[in-house]
């Protein structure tokens, strides 16, 4: 299979390019808040050279500067179950693999997740899991207002996929603040060429608006280096984050996964990847950015080097150890082992940031909706 995004950032591995003053000159207007068309963006992906890159990354890092100087959000993740009904192409853990190592926590290991997470430190607990049955919204609701009871000023985020307006609104008023969701991709081709039949490419961006709607603050989006992903797929996915104005983006190289459909396709690129971050910051200043784990799979430190390319958030994983092996959505992906707080601290102080261990709600959010 071909690796697209080679073509996408065609230029991206020369060391300069006689395209560089356009390339920079659309990053500028990004900058100044000008909306760009969908044929600079392709443009700006196509042309971009190394040294652009670097440019570009710059005016992000500024940008975050500016809202959120150098602080870095920490949110713990919790990992609730890796059954899926779902048929996601390229997920290690969708119900189209076969595995023998399926889990869900139970309650009590879930509260001592978020127990242990407390102690440490962490103000936000994101839940996440395949779509799994077993987890219905009654059930889910108990357990936010347990969480919610022990911890009310906390902040708790799902991330539990695709469900109806009034799931999203239930378990909005049983105390969940934010609702991860990426879009996956906002071209209808590539997202039905990576998804089955039972995956509506409306259906999730509708999701999306529906949380927005009932007052999460809301994430999406998508993977870069997916097979036959091209920079007009990629514009698509930067235009859809500006319609959409999402609170937080998720943006992660796609990697592969020896038990997928998509087995034989290629990862995406470490660099590819952060311009992708880099142009998201451009697009929505005040983001919440998570520097993904995978970026850390790709790279070493690569999490760490995404928080001066555009990123603002890291998410240590705080599941079982056990959970943590059978979570494995893309090959490697237990490699991305955390650091204890103590290191990852060392680690971003040495880069002159800061851990910073409130909330972290996105800019505005408090003046706004308190
Ligand atoms: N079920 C929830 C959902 O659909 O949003 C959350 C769990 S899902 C496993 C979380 C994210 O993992 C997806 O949004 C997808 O972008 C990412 N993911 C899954 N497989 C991946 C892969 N092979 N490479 C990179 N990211 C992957």
């Amino acid at each position: 299979m071909v690796k697209i995004v080679e073509k996408v950032f065609s230029k991206v591995m020369q060391k300069t390019s006689a395209y560089s003053n356009n390339v920079r000159a659309i990053v500028d207007q990004l900058v100044e808040g000008v909306n760009v068309s969908r044929e600079d963006i392709v443009y700006l992906l196509t042309y971009i050279s190394n040294d652009d890159a670097v440019y570009l990354f710059e005016k992000a890092n500024e940008i975050k500067t500016r809202f959120y100087q150098n602080r870095v959000f920490l949110r713990a993740l919790i990992e609730i179950s890796n059954y899926c009904t779902r048929e996601c192409y390229y997920c290690g853990i969708s119900g189209l693999v076969s595995r023998n190592d399926r889990f869900r926590m139970d309650r009590s290991t879930l509260m001592s997740s978020i127990d242990q997470a407390a102690f440490k430190g962490y103000q936000t607990f994101v839940i996440q899991g395949g779509e799994d049955p077993f987890f219905t919204t009654d059930l889910l609701v108990e357990y936010i207002k347990t969480i919610k009871d022990k911890y009310p000023t906390h902040r708790i985020t799902l991330s539990l996929g695709e469900k109806t307006y009034q799931e999203y609104q239930r378990l909005f008023d049983a105390g969940v603040d934010r609702y991860l969701l990426r879009h996956e991709s906002a071209s209808k081709k590539l997202y039905n060429e990576i998804h089955g039949p039972s995956m509506i490419f409306e259906k999730r961006r509708s999701c999306l608006f529906d949380l927005k709607r009932i007052g999460y603050q809301v994430g999406a989006g998508f993977m870069v280096g997916l097979p036959n992903q091209t920079a007009d797929d990629l514009a698509s996915d930067l235009l859809f984050l500006k319609e959409l104005e999402p609170e937080m983006v998720g943006i992660g190289p796609y990697i592969v996964h020896d038990k997928t459909l998509m087995k034989n396709a290629s990862s995406g690129g470490y660099l590819e990847t952060t311009i992708m971050v880099a142009l998201a910051r451009l697009i929505l200043p005040k983001a919440l950015i998570p520097a993904t784990t995978a970026l850390g799979v790709l790279e070493p430190l690569g999490r760490e080097k995404a928080l001066l390319r555009g990123a603002n958030v890291l998410m240590p994983n705080v599941s079982p150890k056990d959970n943590l092996v059978k979570y494995e959505i893309y090959k490697n992906k237990t490699y991305a082992k955390d650091q204890t707080l103590d290191e990852l601290g060392v680690r971003v102080g040495e880069m002159g940031l800061t851990l910073d261990f409130s909330q972290g709600d996105v800019y505005g959010w408090r003046q706004q909706n308190d």
